[in-house]
């Protein structure tokens, strides 16, 4: 057998498949083990905890902490102190557990970084429900590299009782004229249109290809998750014993709640993990502070059970970190496109 033939046979049959994702994945610990200092790439800003909706599958409803929009002075401290590190691709996201639209300051948050920041790319997720004409020309003038809109059906009955609180015809009508809008305008703000999938409205999945696909620049399909264990997944059904996988967030995302307090990744939606509070420190040091540097380790070392909320999340314990499912990924991509 000829050395081309023998090399096709080997990726043909996928052998090593196992131990080259094996080697990737190992390298891949070991970079971040090395770091001395973390710095995030991606900074979520929970500019409002407020909400209009009760989406079935959010823990919105479920949150103990306390909601509220965050001060001026805060955000300010935020976008002040990651001037030090923004380098060239820090990414922007205002939003966390909350209705980005609600916050009075939005669009003069975003002002304050595009004049603070080099080349931020701000990006921040919308149920659309309040994307009247004026906050769509807010938003299509603002700057922004990229918005989501979260629609979770491609009918009525389908979308509502899903998103709980919202009205399906005006949420499609906004988005729709927001289109129209940004065409008429020639702006090249990135559309994204994304449908949480679940067992609810998977039949629905062709219809939204229709509606959305030619307008949006990217429709991303994403696979409800569990957020921790809230059982809402439609992957993982059983948690595993062991830890399975290692998880990115808490060496690349950097959360900041409405007051300050420090999240670990999108999933903590409680502030369980407890890692401080930005006004007592700056956004670097509380992002090395002991307490990360400790869930950090027991990461690395794939040892997460006595880590609050790692050792009960399916991230890490399930399938959930797989996003997309397969046979839709090319209409997805991982992150914001
Ligand atoms: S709109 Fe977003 S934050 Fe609000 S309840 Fe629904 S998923 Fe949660
Ligand atoms: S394992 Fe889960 S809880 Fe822990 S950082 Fe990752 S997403 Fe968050």
């Amino acid at each position: 057998m000829s050395l081309y033939r023998l090399k096709n046979w080997i990726r043909t049959r996928n052998i090593l498949r196992g131990p080259i994702k094996g080697y990737y994945y190992l390298k891949y610990i070991r970079k971040y083990k090395r770091k001395e200092v973390h710095i995030p790439k991606r900074l979520y800003i929970e500019t409002t905890s407020f909400c209009n909706a009760k989406c079935k599958m959010c823990p919105h409803g479920k949150m103990k902490r306390e909601r509220g929009h965050m001060s001026w002075d805060l955000f300010k401290k935020i976008i002040d102190e990651s001037k030090s590190f923004e380098g060239e691709g820090l990414e922007i996201i205002l939003h966390k557990d909350g209705e980005p639209l609600l916050d009075p300051l939005l669009f003069q948050r975003i002002e304050y970084i595009r004049q603070n920041l080099h080349r931020p790319r701000i990006h921040f997720n919308s149920n659309a429900m309040l994307l009247n004409e004026d906050k769509a020309r807010q938003v299509l003038s603002s700057g922004i590299h990229s918005i989501t809109f979260s629609v979770d059906g491609a009918s009525r009955e389908t979308y509502e009782k899903i998103r709980v609180g919202l009205k399906y015809d005006i949420v499609k009508r906004n988005i729709e004229e927001f289109f129209e809008l940004k065409r008429d305008n020639l702006n090249r703000i990135r559309v994204i249109m994304q449908m949480v999938v679940c067992e609810d409205n998977k039949h629905e999945i062709e219809e939204y290809k229709r509606l959305w696909s030619k307008k949006a620049d990217v429709t991303y399909f994403k696979a409800m998750h569990n957020f921790l264990d809230m059982e809402t997944s439609i992957k993982t059904k059983k948690f595993k014993e062991r830890q399975l996988k290692f998880c990115e967030q808490p060496y690349n995302f950097m959360l900041i709640y409405w007051n300050g307090d420090v999240g670990l990744c999108c999933w903590d939606y409680d502030n369980l993990a407890n890692l401080g509070n930005i006004r007592e420190n700056s956004l670097i040091n509380s992002y090395n502070n002991h307490k990360f540097r400790m869930i950090r380790g027991a990461m690395s070392a794939m040892d997460c059970a006595e880590i609050s909320p790692c050792n009960r999340c399916t991230v890490i314990y399930g399938k959930d970190a797989y996003l997309c499912f397969g046979w839709e990924r090319k209409f997805c991509s991982s992150g914001y496109p």
